[in-house]
């Protein structure tokens, strides 16, 4: 038995999901003649309250789109420092967009509102690159999960609208911050001009991810991603396995974040851990003692078949998900109780 706990992209479709994939009525999702993908799209888009939605084979592609929509080369979108779109999206920023980046040191990825008001260009100083959009993360990656409250959503999207600025929420585990904080999609719907949510995450999905927004955006979104190569044609069945994740594995989530959270609870307690950052959803990052090899950490949980990654300058991470069952979860707790590092 190997537990997986690297990252939630990591689950595989189960029967039920892959019978409902194989069942799917598909089309030339080019020429938008899929009706599965279609049914996804129109899914998502009603359950933000948003007019439109777009089907993309990664989140990546989906935030690098919305960054393309809101902006022009030259300008300079706001993000927090940890950002997945700053970090993790190979340099898409430029790349695609010949945008540059202000980062803002915020607290485990979120940033306020007087934070994003304070980096913003004045927009006749004609030196400084035009500021046009402002990109957040709900849930953060890089911040352990963490949750913004939406009254900070709030304040930051009036500080765009004042501003003239675009606001974009790379909401690849969005989903299980509506479950943590029980919070209704269509609250985000109103507050964003577009969204991207991953479906091959906490939710199982093999692939795929959807970008919520304006009719007119999304309509834009559909030329970009055709130009970044994201055009699919019997898109359908990747679709079918979305919309059956979308109905059957949202609910369960909190099942991930009570595991994540008893995990740090134990882990809390072991004589070598030096930190164990709080506990939101389902990912956990923790620190050992500086007289301990995180490596060597690593190592020996894989002797024990149980597998978590470093994020660098001595942090660790869990990520609970779909296929961490409960008696993996019993494993690892005893492990962990157990370990003589
Ligand atoms: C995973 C992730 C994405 C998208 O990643 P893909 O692997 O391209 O689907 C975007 N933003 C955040 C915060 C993520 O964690």
């Amino acid at each position: 038995m190997e537990i997986n706990l690297v990252s939630d992209t990591v689950t595989k479709p189960g029967h039920e999901m892959l019978q409902h994939m194989f069942r799917a009525k598909v089309g030339d999702d080019v020429y938008k003649h899929d009706p599965t993908v279609n049914e996804l799209e129109e899914t998502v888009a009603n359950l933000f309250g948003m007019e439109a939605a777009l089907f993309f084979p990664s989140g990546t592609m989906a935030n690098q789109a919305a960054i393309k929509l809101h902006t022009q080369p030259g300008d300079e979108l706001i993000c927090d420092k940890w950002a997945h779109v700053y970090n993790y999206e190979g340099g898409g920023i430029a790349f695609n967009s010949g945008v540059s980046a202000k980062l803002i040191d915020g607290i485990r990825g979120m940033v306020t509102a007087k934070q994003v008001q304070d980096a913003i260009n004045p927009p006749d100083f004609y030196h400084s690159p035009l500021t046009t959009l402002v990109c957040v993360e709900n849930t953060t990656n890089k911040g352990g999960g963490a949750c913004y409250s939406l009254q900070t959503l709030k304040e930051i999207k009036e500080v765009c609208t004042s501003n003239n600025l675009k606001y974009h929420l790379d909401g690849a585990r969005l989903w299980n911050a509506l479950v943590a904080k029980k919070q209704h999609p269509k609250q985000f719907g109103e507050l964003f001009n577009t969204i991207s949510v991953c479906l091959s995450k906490g939710l199982g999905a093999p692939v795929g991810s959807v970008l919520a927004g304006s009719k007119a955006d999304i309509n834009r979104a559909l030329r970009i991603r055709k130009v970044l190569g994201g055009g699919m044609r019997q898109a359908g069945y990747l679709a079918a396995a979305g919309l059956y994740a979308l109905k059957n594995n949202v609910g369960r989530l909190d099942e991930d974040h009570r595991r994540a959270k008893q995990l740090g609870e134990v882990l809390q307690q072991m004589p070598w851990i030096d930190v164990v950052e709080p506990v939101e959803t389902n990912i956990l990052i923790f620190s050992l003692r500086p007289q301990y090899n995180e490596q060597a950490f690593i190592e020996l949980l894989k002797r024990r078949n149980i597998f978590i990654s470093g994020l660098g300058k001595g942090k660790l991470r869990i990520v609970t998900h779909l296929d961490y069952k409960e008696v993996m979860h019993q494993y690892v707790l005893e492990t962990l109780t157990k370990i003589n590092i």
